[in-house]
């Protein structure tokens, strides 16, 4: 899945045009008259602000005709940083209208009117609170589910109050039409997030699977393998990713994004975690049998057609890399691929007898590299920085794409050294597995 200048334009051009609806439906027709640029720019950066902030269900509903073709790290990073620009813009809104006529201060005056005000200064403590708890989560204690549940329900609360205030004032909405298609916009965008949370997971209730063993690996790992129960397993391409939930439900909050590591002829699909959290440090005890559902796949961390492989994964980065080489292995793929593997300790290395096997079943060159070295280790050893990539760095680079997975230092550290080492962007995917 490749990452073009063209695709990007086109994704871009059709982001700030929907961004501008709100906008665009204030401004069309009848107009009142002009009350000078600073009163208008900020009406304007509420409208703007109203629309970045809708699309931002766009983004995190996970739609498979956008995931696929930026990754999710990325549509992750966008959504940040567009969080930030619209929740700017939005309160921008009330600073420059006030700042251009002080009567505006009368709608947070709940002597005016109380419900007005209310909800004015619910919306600006609610983006305070979007943003703090972005930023300090694990400071606020908050895990991850309850404060994606807090950030979804905020969000929402904001849209729907920035609704009803554009239609209450009314001032550029004055038509009726005007009213309903601000009043439609929020419908569309509120279906997405019903979407996500309840049609879904229903239609994903009739596709379980069935968890038909638990398996231990080294570095304190464990793999569950699954199979379909009554319907096709889902199609991916080696690389990609599901989410899952574990138990009698689709409908669970304990939803989590895991690498295929399984080969994509298999019949069966594998995820392999390290014990991580809440959810992650259960799956040992998962008995066989139990039922899980999957939700994918997504992601475009999937090598091309054509295209050898230069692997830099870390610790339990290596899931996506096993999904690659195992698909490899059976497809007797004759394409060449280069594994730098990081970890802490050779005990700790996941998936370490295999690997050694796939390099004799494939034409794979495996370069592992340790924190603490046992006594005698001959390899290489410390982190992986940009003078080893460059030690092992291909002599035909353009003929390989880059798949970067692992701890956030790995991932930086590489993704900025092969773009020195002369290795062209789109060449580069990484796969984040720390969301926030
Ligand atoms: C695309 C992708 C692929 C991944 N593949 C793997 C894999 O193959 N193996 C593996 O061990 N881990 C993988 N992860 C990470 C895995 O999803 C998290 O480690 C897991 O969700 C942690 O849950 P927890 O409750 O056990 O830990 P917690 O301590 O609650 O969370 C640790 C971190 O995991 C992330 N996280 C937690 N819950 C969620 C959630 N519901 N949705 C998204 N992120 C969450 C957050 O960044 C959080 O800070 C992947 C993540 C992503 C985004």
């Amino acid at each position: 899945m490749k990452y073009t200048y063209k695709r990007g334009f086109y994704w871009l051009s059709v982001y700030i045009i929907l961004a501008l609806v709100p906008l665009i439906i204030a401004i069309t027709g009848n107009i009142p008259e002009h009350r000078g640029f600073w009163m208008e720019f900020g009406v304007a950066l509420g409208f703007i602000g109203f629309g970045v902030l809708c699309l931002q269900f766009v983004f995190s509903g996970r739609f498979r005709k956008i995931a696929p073709t930026y990754g999710m790290d990325n549509i992750l990073q966008y959504h940040r940083e567009m969080g930030i620009v619209a929740f700017i813009f939005i309160l921008l809104h009330p600073a420059v209208i006030i700042v251009t006529d002080p009567g505006f201060i009368s709608y947070f005056d709940p002597n005016v009117n109380a419900p007005r005000a209310v909800a004015l200064v619910f919306v600006t403590l609610a983006i305070i609170v979007i943003i703090a708890s972005s930023i300090w989560r694990l400071t606020f204690g908050l895990d991850y589910e309850r404060w994606r549940l807090l950030h979804g329900f905020l969000s929402l609360a904001i849209i729907f109050i920035g609704v009803t205030h554009s239609i209450q004032v009314s001032h550029y909405l004055d038509p009726f039409w005007k009213k309903a298609g601000i009043g439609v916009l929020f419908l569309i965008y509120g279906y997405l997030i019903l979407h996500t949370r309840i049609t879904r997971p229903w239609l994903n209730k009739k596709k379980p699977y069935k968890i038909i063993s638990v398996n231990p690996e080294r570095g304190n790992c464990w793999t569950l393998t699954m199979k379909p129960e009554g319907h096709r397993r889902l199609d991916f391409f080696c690389g990609q990713f599901v989410w899952i939930t574990i138990g009698p439900t689709p409908f669970s909050l304990q939803q989590h994004p895991f690498s295929i590591a399984s080969s994509a002829r298999d019949k069966t699909i594998s995820l392999t975690t390290k014990e991580m959290g809440d959810f992650t440090s259960t799956w040992k005890d998962v008995k066989p049998g139990t039922r899980a559902f999957l939700e994918g796949p997504f992601g475009s961390f999937v090598p091309e057609r054509g295209k050898n492989l230069f692997l830099i994964m870390g610790g339990i980065g290596i899931t996506p890399a096993m999904g690659m080489l195992r698909t490899m292995r059976d497809n007797k793929d004759p394409r060449p691929a280069v594994l730098i593997y990081g970890n802490i300790t050779w005990e700790d290395v996941t998936f370490r007898e295999e690997l050694e096997e796939l390099t004799r079943q494939i034409n794979l060159k495996q370069v592992h590299i340790l924190e603490e070295p046992p006594e005698g280790w001959k390899g290489e050893t410390g982190l992986v920085s940009k003078e080893l990539l460059q030690k092992y760095l291909p002599d035909n680079p353009e003929e390989f794409m880059y798949f970067i997975c692992g701890p956030e230092p790995l991932m930086d550290v590489s993704e900025i050294a092969l773009k020195d080492l002369g290795i062209d962007w789109r060449l580069i995917y990484t796969e984040r597995f720390e969301i926030i």
